[in-house]
């Protein structure tokens, strides 16, 4: 079937094809194999057929929207009226949404039709969709691995065309890392970019919506659709939201640069070290000047990240309490142990883990030697990154230190798996936007994948430079 939105747009409108008769073919494909690869918690099938013979009339009559058709899935963080939403957690144990998150709010207004709800990290905490009370999803490009996480369902779902395109969140790297894993286009744009409201909260000053598809193009196209200005989320941005998609080509030769220190990375696997450099060669034979930079601090970033990330998730968890959502536990004899038994018994470890260091480096003996710190830490890293720019309108780096790793490898060893994020944190830490473009196979087949970053609100110009990289 189609790979982009612009071809399945033709074949609509010229009724070679019909939506019905797409969202029948991803049915089909969920059908086959979600039972192994586990993206799809929850298939929207009769609901997306409806849709599917409504838009068909809108389309007949000329009064389709800008993404008529457009097949797509939603992670299990994102709020779509009066259906379940869980996080992936027990927690949410027959939870249902109250309201559409303004993204999801807006995919519907374009006539875009959901298709399912898809798995991941209990709240999105985690690299590899193994954290899900929901069981792991798999890499499709070889179902012993991990597809990479937290966003792992939504980036199978489009591996395996079991949708177009999906929306996941990114707030270290759970979009671009499973992108990478899986062979697809993987975008976090500016924080603040596209409204937070209805996207689960797990670390509120990092966390964005995020958008996997096959190719830039269709990233671009439901950005514009998707992001600007909100009134239920007070820190949305005002800028204004150019036509993305239309303007996907280059106006300058660009100045590009590497960060020194990932390229030599000891944790850097061979292959994914050889792809890198090799996309370097290719582009200054290109004639495009990609010059090495020293970034010192970026042994500091993961730290930040997972300190302030952990404070953060402690106090946005602290509402998940037993009596305002989900999950109640049925053992409880009083106030003190309805709380502790209902988020022992509710949280899987992950989240627990993070529960506990969050609260330790808030604590009021520890708040100023590791949260105040973090956050100074935080704004020399943002400072030090925005003088690149100051120089240079693009940083690549891998998205990644190596390919999808095999399913149980992390397991019992969280530190491995938080240095995995390595190269992801940095665009979060900064609210940079980045994108994760498919860069080769290493000897096994398994994707690669590159990241390009740029200066607040540069997406235009980053995912026109990414769609030259593909
Ligand atoms: N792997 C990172 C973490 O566990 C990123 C997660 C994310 O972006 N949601 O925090």
């Amino acid at each position: 079937m189609f790979k982009t939105y612009k071809a399945t747009r033709q074949a609509l409108d010229s009724k070679q094809v019909s939506c019905k008769d797409l969202v029948k073919y991803y049915l089909k494909n969920i059908n086959d194999r979600n039972g192994e690869l586990n993206a799809f918690l929850e298939v929207y099938d009769q609901e997306a057929l409806q849709r599917a013979e409504a838009i068909d009339q809108k389309i007949a009559a000329g009064t389709a929207g800008k993404l008529a058709g457009l097949v797509v899935g939603i992670k299990d963080v994102l709020c779509y009226q009066d259906h379940s939403l869980q996080c992936a957690s027990k927690i949410l144990d027959n939870f249902k949404s109250q309201f559409n998150g303004t993204a999801v709010q807006r995919l519907l207004d374009a006539d875009a039709i959901i298709i399912g709800r898809q798995n991941c990290d209990e709240f999105a905490m985690g690299s590899t969709t193994e954290n899900s009370a929901f069981g792991v999803t798999r890499n499709a490009a070889d179902t012993n691995r991990v597809p990479g996480g937290s966003s792992g369902g939504s980036a199978v779902a489009v591996q395996a065309e079991m949708c177009l395109a999906s929306l996941g969140s990114d707030t270290g790297g759970s979009v671009r890392q499973p992108a990478a894993f899986c062979g697809l286009v993987g975008l976090k744009p500016t924080y603040s970019r596209i409204s937070r409201y209805g996207l689960v909260a797990y670390a509120s000053s990092f966390d964005c919506i995020g958008i996997f598809a096959h190719h830039v193009e269709d990233t671009a196209l439901l950005l514009e659709v998707i992001a600007g200005y909100d009134e239920f989320d007070s820190t949305v941005s005002k800028e204004p939201v150019t036509a993305y998609s239309q303007n996907l080509q280059l106006k300058h030769t660009p100045k590009v640069c590497y960060i020194k220190e990932t390229v030599e990375n000891e944790g850097l696997s061979e292959e994914v070290k050889k792809a890198t450099l090799q996309k370097i060669n290719d582009l200054k034979a290109k004639g495009i000047a990609v010059e090495a930079v020293d970034f010192p601090l970026l042994k500091y970033i993961l730290p930040t990240y997972y300190i302030l990330t952990t404070a953060e998730a402690s106090t946005n968890l602290s509402r998940y309490d037993g009596v305002r959502y989900g999950y109640r536990s049925p053992n409880t004899t009083d106030l003190v142990s309805l709380y502790k038994k209902t988020r022992s018994e509710g949280f899987g470890e992950e989240v627990k883990r993070r529960i506990m260091l969050g609260t330790f480096v808030l604590s009021a003996s520890y708040y100023d030697a590791y949260f105040t710190k973090a956050q100074r830490v935080r704004r020399l890293i943002k400072e030090k990154t925005q003088e690149i720019f100051k120089q240079y309108d693009f940083i690549i780096m891998p998205v990644a230190p190596s390919v999808a790793p095999k399913i149980g490898e992390f397991s019992g060893n969280p530190l491995e798996m938080y240095l995995a994020d390595i190269f992801s944190v940095q665009a979060n830490v900064v609210g940079i936007p980045a994108i994760a473009v498919p860069n080769g196979t290493d000897q096994q087949g398994l994707p690669i994948g590159i990241q390009v970053m740029a200066d607040y609100f540069q997406e235009e110009k980053m995912m026109a430079f990414a769609a030259t990289l593909m």
